[in-house]
């Protein structure tokens, strides 16, 4: 028998110091634990719709295995999925790169252009894999507070005030995961401003949301037309055609970025899947009442989450414009009682089984996010259930 030896112990690269297991993650494992051992537990901790993929869509993914389309796809996507997002957008197919989800778009983004040194400044709160992402790919996030008393966006002042030269990227992404914040025109327009100063930074806008607006939705292209030479919008079907586990996303962009991110993703998983770009090109020409009816239906849950939640004392939330989140500032309830917004969403879990996610998770501590895209009755059972824990406890004398 070999003696253990310690060279044989397992040793990470440094590239993931610093990176946890995501607190969302760490929280939906919980809560299955939960489940397992016969709890009622209801995840509000996840980010994707609760609807069926449309049939069409997959009636076209199950034609396009029966015709061959099975083997490897061109490393930039396929040429008529390619083709059709470049021509809803006004670009050109070589402006497009198709990945295996809006996800891996942003990872080639930065693998394809960060150097050590290199900063990307994004306003918080910002989704969880932003921050890592950039970090695994060697950059350094400049992280800017963006708290509700300014809705949750950056304002040109932030951004001209972080600019280095050093920075690389800003990254924005409107409707936001998690605060649900939608920049109008004119908002961009300011930023853009800004950015007229400062050729060297480039802007990642990640808009997948698109579909998920309550309030009039504006890409950055068009908000900012003059900047599209230095301008990555990524998008995907994965949040408005409920196909998460699809795995398809783009970006589309100036053609020698999306050249060099094309050589990253050849080397890491080449085309993404055959079959999912085909069910991705038939949600894209599919008649878009669908989208309008789920937007309808995640409205009025919208709606009913923030009624409720404004109802528990302690927590103030503003309606989202966009996306399927609320995001809850809880300090005065955590004030006092709780370590910090993690303990919170423990104690919430343990004493009600409903899982949230701690704001800190997305660089905003002192929130919880809880995702709205569940049946109304288990989003009004899960409120009913933390207004009545948060009731007894915070009318509880304290010691
Ligand atoms: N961007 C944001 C803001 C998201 O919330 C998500 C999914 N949670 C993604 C990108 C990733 O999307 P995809 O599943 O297409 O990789």
């Amino acid at each position: 028998m070999t003696k253990a030896n310690s060279s044989a112990a397992h040793r990470p690269a440094t590239r993931l110091s610093g990176i946890a297991l995501s607190e969302i993650v760490q929280i939906s494992e919980r809560a299955r634990q939960m489940r397992a051992e016969g709890r009622d537990v209801i995840a509000l901790s996840t980010g994707e719709p609760d609807f069926p993929t449309p049939p069409e869509v997959i009636e076209a993914a199950h034609q396009a295995a029966l015709a061959g389309q099975t083997r490897y796809t061109p490393t930039a996507g396929t040429p008529d999925l390619r083709a059709e997002v470049a021509r809803q957008a006004g670009a050109e197919p070589a402006n497009v790169i198709i990945s295996t989800g809006a996800k891996q778009v942003l990872a080639n983004t930065m693998l394809a252009t960060l150097n050590p040194g290199d900063e990307v400044i994004m306003p918080a709160p910002f989704w969880t894999s932003y921050a890592d992402i950039v970090r695994m790919a060697g950059g350094t996030p400049v992280v800017l507070p963006c708290p509700l008393s300014q809705n949750f966006k950056l304002t040109p002042e932030q951004l001209g005030d972080a600019i280095t030269p050093q920075t690389r990227w800003l990254m924005l992404n409107s409707p936001s995961n998690p605060s649900g914040a939608i920049y109008s025109a004119e908002e961009y327009a300011q930023l853009a401003d800004i950015l007229d100063a400062h050729p060297h930074v480039w802007v990642v806008a990640d808009e997948i949301y698109e579909h998920l607006s309550y309030t009039p939705f504006t890409s950055f292209a068009d908000a900012a037309p003059h900047l599209r030479d230095r301008t990555i919008i990524v998008n995907g079907v994965s949040k408005a055609w409920s196909m998460t586990g699809w795995r398809i996303g783009w970006g589309i962009g100036p053609a020698e970025l999306i050249r060099d991110m094309t050589s990253v993703q050849g080397q890491i998983t080449s085309g993404a899947s055959s079959v999912s770009q085909a069910a991705a090109l038939a949600a894209l020409q599919s008649d878009r009442q669908i989208l309008e009816d789920r937007r309808a239906t995640f409205l009025a849950r919208r709606d009913a989450t923030i009624d409720g939640l404004n109802a528990i004392p302690g927590l103030t939330c503003p309606a989202p414009d966009g996306a399927f989140y609320a995001f809850p500032d809880c300090s005065e309830l955590i004030e006092g009682r709780f370590d910090n917004d993690a303990a919170l969403c423990q104690w919430l879990l343990e004493e009600t089984g409903v899982a949230l996610v701690p704001g800190r998770a997305f660089g905003m501590p002192g929130h919880v996010r809880l995702s709205f895209a569940y049946a109304e009755s288990q989003i009004r059972e899960a409120l009913t259930r933390m207004e009545t824990a948060i009731d007894r406890l915070t009318s509880a004398p304290s010691a």
